[in-house]
């Protein structure tokens, strides 16, 4: 029997508040209204992100809310207006739009567009289709991928190739495509260059992949987590460096194992007292650094004369890609090969066991845990 047109009732992870665990409920989908889409999440990963909102005191995005960012699905129903979509379509939902119209989308200089999700934050509650016990559940990032069942606006849904394994190619709706970016669009890592990436969780671990298609010659891993050494040099890492075994601050290490400071470096820790290192372990006459890690609630320092020199400092927001025309192209990339994708995946738990994906990653368990509905 159809679906379209009517409310879905489905399983979904809810928050409904603050630093404590969600629980699977029961939601109500609505419809989707005018140039919206309604999907059927078929396998979603887990980002620090996700986390960072729940537990990490991130800036207010609104509770209840249902988490997620990083899904994979198929078109159930398409609201009026909708074009680019029907049912059946293979889809990956994005947390950074792209109108194609706006400013923003006109210009390469960005990847982002006016319409994004965020720029709105006043009217969560309008924007929502999901309720849960009468109340309007917030869809996080405007994609809620730990859901059975989401809406999503058409700006912000990108189809790919009908024969991509959907519980795999999710992880490039946000984490892969965002540390591989960061390095080849933000960074702009160049062949020959020496680089450091500070973190190696998925986005790390995917920006040390970045550097090594970029033809870095050396790529230098930081991590407090010995255990990520291994994984590092499988992405490409030739070098592994733990703080932890070191009294002296890491960017003087870096320093000296560089004669002078890498050309490029990557902060996707999410820590601004690892921004500043990431920084300042750069070459100071040339020296690029990109912050990948999210913080929208601490400032970030450094002495000016660090700057003045000729360093830059740089952000990168989704790796820099625009995101509908170049995500069903990174899906090409790693059917072909070109990128690696399976690689992340440590762990696969049905969506029940969200909460155990959260521990498995912040005990640094886990690179990625796939939640399949
Ligand atoms: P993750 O938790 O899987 O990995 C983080 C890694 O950082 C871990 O291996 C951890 O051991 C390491 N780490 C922690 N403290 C450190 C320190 N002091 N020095 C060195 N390493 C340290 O996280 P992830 O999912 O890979 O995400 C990484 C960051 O990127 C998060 O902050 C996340 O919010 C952010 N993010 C940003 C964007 C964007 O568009 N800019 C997109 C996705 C994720
Ligand atoms: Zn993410
Ligand atoms: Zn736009």
């Amino acid at each position: 029997m159809s679906t379209t047109g009517k409310v879905i009732k489905c399983k979904a992870a809810v928050a409904w508040e603050p630093k404590k665990p969600m629980t699977i409920e029961d939601i109500e989908v609505a419809p989707p209204q005018a140039h919206e889409v309604r999907l059927k999440v078929v396998a979603t990963g887990v980002c620090h992100s996700d986390y960072y909102i729940l537990y990490e005191g991130g800036k207010e995005h609104g509770f209840p809310c249902v988490l997620g960012h990083e899904g994979a699905g198929i078109v159930e129903s398409t609201g009026p207006g909708v074009t680019r979509f029907k049912p059946g379509d293979k889809v990956i939902p994005l947390f950074v739009s792209q109108c194609g119209e706006c400013q923003l989308c006109l210009s390469d200089k960005t990847n982002q567009c006016v319409k994004n999700w965020t720029v709105d934050e006043k009217n969560m509650e309008s924007k929502s289709r999901f309720t849960c016990k009468g109340k309007v559940i917030i869809q996080f990032m405007g994609t809620s991928t730990f859901s059975e069942y989401t809406v999503v606006r058409e700006v912000a849904l990108t189809k790919i190739s009908d024969s991509a394994p959907l519980d795999k190619v999710c992880l490039l709706g946000c984490g892969i495509s965002t540390g591989y970016g960061a390095a080849i669009n933000t960074a702009k890592v160049q062949p020959g260059s020496t680089c450091a990436v500070f973190g190696l969780g998925a986005v790390g671990l995917a920006a040390v992949m970045g550097c090594q298609a970029a033809g870095a010659s050396r790529i230098i891993a930081v991590d407090i987590n010995k255990d990520k050494s291994s994984k590092a040099k499988e992405f490409g890492a030739t070098d592994f460096v733990n703080p932890k075994d070191y009294k002296k601050p890491i960017q003087e290490v870096l320093m000296e194992m560089t004669d002078g400071g890498v050309d490029f470096s990557l902060e996707c820790a999410g820590n601004v007292d690892v921004m500043r290192c990431a920084l300042e372990s750069t070459r100071r006459a040339w020296g690029v650094s990109v912050i990948v890690g999210w913080v929208d609630v601490k400032d970030v320092s450094t002495k000016p004369v660090d700057l003045i020199c000729g360093r830059t400092w740089k952000g990168s927001y989704f790796g820099g890609w625009k995101s509908v025309q170049s995500v069903p192209k990174l899906v090409s990339d790693y059917m072909d090969k070109k990128i690696k994708v399976d690689e992340f995946i440590t762990h696969t738990l049905p969506l029940e066991k969200v909460n155990e994906a959260f521990d498995l990653m912040i005990t640094g368990k886990s690179i990625r845990t796939v939640l399949k509905m």
